[in-house]
């Protein structure tokens, strides 16, 4: 490589993908050594996994990339101009704090918080940015607006199901996806989702409360992600659907959230910033 272009790869912004080895985590640093926009300066792996001291290329059965596998997240993230992190809430808490030290963006995938969760991400993301969205991709992002419109112009004698379904993995039901739909159809509403949202049915429930919003989860298989918005009245019903059919839909849609945050203030922005639908 020359050293014009090694300047030029230097001055790319530098990410640290945590959860290396995860579904996710794999597909970003694909996407990100295959990229021309950005470069790979960290893998993250928890402390014991096998994958540590190893080159990230070959742990995932490639060419070598130049980049180690680390559990040391103080250096990597100090190293850093944005930190992907698609793991665990616990874990995703811990990089929030260093990611918000360092000044560096962090881009959240991860799914399942808590409130108490929410209000520790708030914290740091009044240090440096945070990009939050339960789904980074556009088709996904555009069915929230369509949803948040369609329960607008629809009355309460329209009722609300949200139905999703995933991959036998996953550990977090409803998902991420599912509430960001149902918190659109709840602000269509004019309403909060915590005050329309109706527990998980079994047994005998009763009838259907009206102007609640439901959620069912399937799990199976390999499915990447299926998300059905379901406005259902007497005689007719709408359907609002998303198929997602390969993974790579969230990981270009965190690296472009990535390079956007890269000149922007302290603050928390989820996709819908990123991709101009605000
Ligand atoms: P996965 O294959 O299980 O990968 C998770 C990775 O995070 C693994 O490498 C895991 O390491 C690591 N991890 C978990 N807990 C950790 C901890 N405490 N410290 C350090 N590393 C830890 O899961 P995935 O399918 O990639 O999904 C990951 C997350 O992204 C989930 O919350 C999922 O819902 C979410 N997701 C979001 C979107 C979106 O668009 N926002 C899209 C897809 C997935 P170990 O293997 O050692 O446990």
């Amino acid at each position: 490589m020359s050293d014009v272009e090694q300047t030029a790869t230097g001055d790319l912004p530098g990410i640290v993908v945590t959860g290396a080895s995860g579904r996710m985590g794999q597909m970003l640093i694909r996407l990100i050594l295959e990229s021309d926009q950005a470069r790979l300066v960290g893998a993250l792996e928890r402390t014991g996994h096998d994958w540590i001291g190893r080159d990230i290329g070959e742990a995932m059965g490639g060419q070598p990339a130049g980049v180690q596998v680390t559990d040391d997240a103080v250096s990597a993230i100090a190293r850093a101009q944005a930190v992907i992190d698609f793991t665990a809430p616990a874990a995703t808490l811990g990089f929030a704090e260093l990611t918000a030290q360092a000044r560096a963006v962090h881009v959240i995938g991860t799914t399942g918080f808590e409130d108490a969760d929410l209000a520790q991400l708030a914290a740091a993301g009044r240090h440096a940015p945070i990009i939050r969205a339960g789904n980074m991709s556009l088709g996904v992002n555009l069915l929230v607006g369509l949803t948040r419109k369609v329960a607008a112009a629809l009355g309460e004698d329209w009722d609300i199901e949200v139905v999703e379904a995933h991959h036998r993995h996953k550990v977090d039901a409803p998902s991420g996806t599912a509430l960001m739909l149902g918190e659109a159809a709840a602000e269509g509403r004019g309403a909060a989702l915590a005050d329309l949202r109706t527990p998980a049915r079994e047994g005998i429930t009763g009838a259907r409360e009206a102007g609640t919003i439901g959620f069912s989860a399937i799990r199976g298989g390999d499915v990447v992600g299926e998300h059905d918005v379901i406005f259902a009245t007497e005689g007719e019903r709408v359907v609002l659907r998303h198929l997602a059919t390969d993974r790579a839909i969230f990981a270009r849609g965190a690296i472009r959230a990535a390079l956007w945050g890269q000149d922007k203030g302290p603050g928390e922005y989820d996709m819908a910033d990123v991709l101009g639908l605000n």
